[in-house]
């Protein structure tokens, strides 16, 4: 079984964003970058299904030089073989075709991804590749398990109040939620053959134009200082909490 695992590079959730002088890109240097973590649910789930039916894990990334590394993390974990199609995407409608793209020439049986990238946040791009391949989609998986001998497979999304379950033909594109599984840790020698290990590098196809254009990005307003309750007796100080809660913060 031939199974396609996208993954993305995104900035750490812990790390501080400053946006560009020309508010259309955030500050790239000095930045802590990290796998997406939804991708490493992908990652996972495609390790256990090989382990179970056998074949090869590629992992896809779109992006430059850096986005290496998220490669390497995922060939840590256990992937077999990594592709990186160079380029740099002005929106997820040319991320989904370069991915698109890339993919069908892969011919995998399954393609796995994240369900959202937690840096843009638009859940869009595992769905624009299942409608540029023209292949079914199930998406928010929080179970998955495949018959590739019946090019056949079943997932499960949790909707509000209950879980539905998906039927579905090979090749499909599912996309990972937290909960399908506990991804691995990658161990020191998956780390250092990750290290050496070759990755096919190709230009992409950003043969479509962008469907939207990013006016500007701003960042939240700061935040409010906080009210600290001092000298007051601790029955006073109750009160007093009461009535902020109630007027400022309307809490209550
Ligand atoms: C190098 C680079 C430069 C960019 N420059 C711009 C820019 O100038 N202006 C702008 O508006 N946006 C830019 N983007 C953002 C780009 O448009 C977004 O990747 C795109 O909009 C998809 O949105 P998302 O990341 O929220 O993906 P989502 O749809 O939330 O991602 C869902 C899943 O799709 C997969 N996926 C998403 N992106 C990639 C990827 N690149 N490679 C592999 N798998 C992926 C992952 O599995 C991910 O979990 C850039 C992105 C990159 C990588």
């Amino acid at each position: 079984m031939q199974i396609l695992v996208l993954v993305k590079q995104v900035p750490d959730t812990a790390t501080r964003i400053k946006i560009d002088a020309d508010g259309k890109d955030i500050q790239r240097d000095g930045l802590t970058w990290v796998l997406n973590p939804y991708d490493e649910y992908a990652v996972e789930e495609a390790l256990l299904l090989k382990e179970l039916h056998g074949g090869t894990v590629t992992v896809l990334t779109l992006g430059p030089a850096k986005a290496d590394e998220a490669l390497r993390s995922a060939l840590a974990m256990g992937a077999d073989e990594a592709v990186r199609v160079d380029g740099q995407p002005a929106d997820a409608l040319q991320a989904g075709w370069a991915l698109a793209q890339a993919a069908k020439a892969l011919a995998p049986d399954l393609i796995l991804c994240g369900k959202q990238a937690v840096d843009d946040d638009q859940a869009e791009v595992g769905v624009l590749v299942a409608e540029f391949l023209n292949l079914p989609q199930v998406t928010v998986a929080v179970s998955l398990s495949v018959d590739p001998a019946a090019h056949s497979g079943q997932a499960k999304r949790e909707v509000e109040g209950g879980v539905q379950q998906i039927a579905f033909s090979l090749p499909a594109v599912v996309t990972a939620q937290k909960g399908l599984n506990e991804p691995r840790y990658p161990s020191l020698p998956g780390i250092m053959k990750a290290k050496r290990k070759e990755i096919t590098v190709q230009a992409a196809d950003l043969g479509i134009a962008a469907g939207v254009e990013l006016v500007r990005l701003t960042p939240p307003a700061p935040r409010k200082a906080g009210t600290l309750l001092k000298d007051l007796p601790g029955a006073d100080a109750g009160r007093e909490l009461i009535r902020l809660l109630h007027e400022d913060a309307k809490a209550i």
